[in-house]
């Protein structure tokens, strides 16, 4: 008898009503691929809460295993780069959205996909830190080639509490930055302190509609809300200043002007982690592995099993989640 394991696969019936079963499945189930692989530890991203509720269109191959990252152990593989016993990550390239993904005791991926997990770092650590963390660092990342250092004054991080948010936090305040943190949940001031913001705001204070230019109150950011958040954001960078964009939890419009580009030169730079060349995702893990504090990465994350995906798909997206979430599998 082939050896089973638990998955989680959503489906959709004939009248596109979405459902979330756990099922046993074999090898011969998952989806075609070069290299399979043991899946140690995944983790909850807001994606994976909105692929699970049926919230947003994530899932687009129906049924599917959601779950956009794992760690894990290589099994087997036909891939040049892989052998059995490697330890591997994965963050994206559509797996959890059009390919079988990280909520099952394995999968089958191409073995372009991967990266191997960096030397001395655990498969919890490697999925504490998941497509969230690895993406806080592609905006730190854009922020620096943009020439946004410390010195250039106050850095802000919005949806600080979020996953994304709470590593970025924990990453500009180790690099030397002076990190404002806005958050909705002022129970959480603790919290963004000990990760390392110099001050905590109330979201409200850039949830509103603005004005096209406000007060110039930092040099750059880190933008997980979207929508009048980021809005406001750009209006309160300073002259020359850049703003990194990579989430929409507060909405996927951006009802903002003009305004703080021709008149102060700010820049908006668009992050994306799916699709990021593997060049890209080696130097991100790599930066994550020497500038995370690991100290600050265990305050950030909780752990649960996998009896426990369901239950943190929907507190995600309800925004009840602090930090990041991690699936001991
Ligand atoms: P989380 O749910 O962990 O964090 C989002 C945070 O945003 C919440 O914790 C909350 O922070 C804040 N928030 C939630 N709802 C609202 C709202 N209505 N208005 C204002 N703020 C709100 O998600 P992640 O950190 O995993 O992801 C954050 C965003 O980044 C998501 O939109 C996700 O899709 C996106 N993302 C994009 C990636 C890319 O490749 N571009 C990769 C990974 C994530 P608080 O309570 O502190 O206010």
């Amino acid at each position: 008898m082939p050896e089973s394991f638990k998955a989680i696969l959503v489906s959709r019936d004939a009248d596109k009503k979405q459902s979330v079963t756990v099922e046993e499945m074999t090898e011969a189930d998952l989806m075609d691929g070069d290299v399979t692989v043991a899946v140690e530890a995944t983790t909850i991203n807001y994606k994976d809460g909105l692929a699970i509720t049926g919230k947003a269109p994530v899932v687009r191959r129906w049924p599917l295993v959601p779950g956009i990252d794992f760690a894990g152990t290589v099994l087997s593989s036909d891939h040049p780069d892989w052998r059995k016993g490697d330890r591997v990550v994965l963050n994206g390239w559509g797996v959890g959205e059009t390919h079988y993904g990280a909520f099952a005791g394995r999968a089958r991926v191409n073995g372009d996909w991967l990266v191997p997990l960096p030397e001395g770092m655990s498969a919890h650590d490697a999925m504490a830190i998941g497509t969230a963390g690895y993406t806080a660092m592609l905006c730190v990342m854009a922020l620096e080639r943009h020439g946004i250092t410390p010195d250039r004054g106050p850095v802000v991080v919005t949806g600080a509490a979020g996953g994304v948010g709470s590593v970025a936090v924990a990453l500009l305040s180790g690099l030397g930055y002076h990190v404002v943190a806005s958050t909705g949940r002022s129970a959480e001031s603790g919290y963004l302190a000990e990760l390392g913001a110099a001050e905590v705001i109330a979201r409200e204070e850039l949830s509103q509609p603005g004005k096209p230019l406000g007060k110039e109150r930092w040099a750059g950011g880190v933008d997980t809300v979207g929508s009048a958040t980021l809005a406001n954001v750009l209006s309160m960078t300073a002259y020359g200043g850049a703003v990194a964009a990579c989430g929409l939890a507060g909405g996927m419009d951006l009802p903002a002007t003009v305004a703080p580009f021709i008149l102060r030169g700010v820049s908006l730079l668009g992050v994306d982690s799916v699709m990021a060349p593997k060049k890209i995702r080696l130097e991100a893990w790599r930066r994550i592995g020497a500038d995370l504090d690991p100290a600050k990465l265990a305050a950030l994350s909780t752990t649960i099993g996998f009896d426990g995906i369901v239950e943190a798909a929907h507190a995600i997206v309800d925004g009840k989640v602090r930090g990041r979430i991690v699936v001991d599998m």
